[in-house]
């Protein structure tokens, strides 16, 4: 399929979604291809920061899709590295996953498996009242299934959902379980139950004994049970720069540090994309670049109330009602000591009621080419806000002394081991699915009959994506730009699938 490359295609951020649209316009021979990017590096919410020479990660990145074309995708940007071939060159891990859930100061598997280990951990009370509360929620499951904790009970029964399920996704969102939408679970926690547990415990018993490991291609597994995922040596956003240097040595422009402040809206298309340098105070020093077709990945409320042109009052109300998620993570090296020193996890789920922090992730694990001396550990307590909240306005050294407190108060770590530390706010790391969301089909609707706008990825299409899933959205997005391709409205079919309305019964 050929698109017109002749045309001038502007991208908004060079994040997953933006890069890979950037990329693709090059590889198929547009010559006029320009990117506009706020931060002064590429990677959106996926890339990698440095402090004194340790790396961390914005949350942890798994390299890890459904898709055979994302997976190809990122390995023709990276080699897999062989584990008996270790070189210097920057190439994928394929690491192995173990992620755990801390409650009551024990580690329990995560996803939550019917081990001894967990049954022992759990005590014979609460497991009899887990079996019946799981029993009552099969029988008379909730119906409708509005909520996500009605999503969880019915999934889980009302005793497991309060004992891994409840406290960790009340700090996400900071909101009740009860007063979120089901669709949430149904993107995060996708087709798994107590039932697909059972079965995947019983498939890997019976690989384990057939020595297999499964490798990275685990297709027909549950997202939420993936035991294996790609990794960057030097974390993801070493390859999102790599794509943002193709992009430049393939005749694209990325604009560092410019923000897009608007957009001219006329005859019912996008004119031309006004913008001024991130630091200019209220769009100052604004300069206009006429476009033929704008690719926009930054967040859709923003989008649409940059519009400078006459747009139906109730799409600038869905739009304006949209409702996001921020985050907070404090990097902190420490001296390996402790209850952490050699754990093996990826990350922990901290369900602890008595602490803030929602996640730790240890870094080492990730990659040992994160952290600059890796005698040292290298995590990532992470936090969920709003931006404005007490957290997210705490000097940074307050924030950190609470955090290194609060992993000493959870018996993990003592605030003597802490060698150095810092912290990085993400504005708006978490679409979500309440504010006006349930409306959202007024703004898709009234977006698609803007033939040259095409909004991708995750906060530029509101939906819980991940990376592949933004790659994904910028690559149908080339379907509809080409000869004959389909219509723009389905590139909102990316990531669209709710699984449990089809739940194996
Ligand atoms: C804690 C956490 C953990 C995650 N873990 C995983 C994981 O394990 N695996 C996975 O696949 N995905 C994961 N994700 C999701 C992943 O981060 C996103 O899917 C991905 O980064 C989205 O890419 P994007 O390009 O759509 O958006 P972004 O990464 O948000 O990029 C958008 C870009 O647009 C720029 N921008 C915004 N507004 C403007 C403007 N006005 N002008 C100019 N530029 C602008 C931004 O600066 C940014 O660079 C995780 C996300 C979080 C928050």
């Amino acid at each position: 399929m050929s698109l017109d490359t002749g045309k001038r295609y502007i991208v908004i951020g060079a994040g997953p979604a933006g890069l890979t649209a950037a990329k693709s316009l090059l590889a198929k021979g547009c010559r006029n291809v320009l990117v506009i990017e706020q931060d002064d590096v590429a990677g959106g919410i996926s890339k990698t920061v440095c402090h004194n020479g340790n790396r961390i990660d914005l949350g942890g990145h798994r390299f890890f899709s459904k898709s055979d074309e994302v997976m190809q995708w990122w390995q023709s940007v990276l080699p897999v590295e062989q584990e008996d071939k270790p070189s210097d060159e920057e190439a994928f891990l394929v690491r192995h996953r173990l992620s755990r859930i801390l409650y009551e100061r024990k580690f329990f598997a995560y996803p939550v498996t019917l081990s001894m280990d967990t049954l022992s951990k759990l005590g014979g009370r609460r497991l009899v009242k887990i079996a019946l509360s799981y029993a009552l929620a099969r029988l008379h499951p909730v119906q409708p299934e509005k909520s996500l904790e009605d999503f969880f009970i019915n999934r889980f029964g009302r005793e497991l959902y309060q004992t891994f399920f409840r406290d960790y996704t009340q700090k996400v969102w900071g909101l009740p379980c009860s007063e979120l939408s089901a669709d949430w679970g149904a993107q995060r926690v996708k087709g798994l139950s107590v039932t697909a547990v059972l079965a995947h415990a019983i498939k890997s018993i019976g690989k384990s004994l057939r020595k297999g490991t499964g490798g990275i291609a685990q297709k027909d597994v549950e997202t939420s049970l993936i035991a294996y995922f790609l990794y960057p040596k030097h974390g993801p956003g070493s390859l999102w720069e790599g794509v943002a240097q193709d992009v430049q040595r393939m005749g694209g422009t990325i604009l560092y540090k410019s923000r897009v402040t608007g957009l001219d809206y006329a005859d019912g298309r996008i004119k031309s994309v006004a913008v001024a340098p991130t630091d200019s105070r209220d769009g100052a020093e604004e300069t206009g670049h006429d476009a033929d077709v704008v690719i926009s990945s930054m967040p859709l409320r923003e989008l649409v109330a940059g519009l400078r042109g006459s747009v139906p009052a109730d799409v600038l109300d869905v739009a304006r009602g949209l409702v996001y998620r921020d985050f907070m993570t404090v990097g902190l090296v420490l001296r390996r000591n402790g209850r952490l020193a050699d754990l093996k996890d990826n990350w922990i789920y901290v369900q602890e009621p008595d602490v803030h922090m929602g996640r730790i992730q240890i870094f080492n694990n990730w990659s040992p080419h994160l952290a600059c001396d890796r005698q040292t550990l290298l995590l990532g307590l992470e936090y969920f806000c709003s931006e404005g909240d007490r957290f997210w306005t705490m000097a940074d050294q307050d924030f950190i002394a609470m955090a290194a407190g609060e992993l000493e108060k959870i018996g993990l770590a003592r605030k003597e081991d802490v060698l150095d530390a810092f912290v990085v706010r993400v504005p708006k790391a978490y679409p979500a699915y309440f504010g006006s969301y349930d409306k959202i089909g007024v703004l898709q609707k009234w977006l698609d009959g803007v033939p040259n706008l095409y909004p991708v990825g995750r906060n530029g299409m509101h939906r819980y994506n991940n990376m592949d899933h933004s790659m994904l959205s910028a690559l149908r997005t080339m379907d509809c730009l080409a000869d004959n391709g389909p219509a723009k409205s389905s590139v909102w079919q990316v990531n669209a699938e709710k699984e449990y309305h089809e739940e194996k019964q």
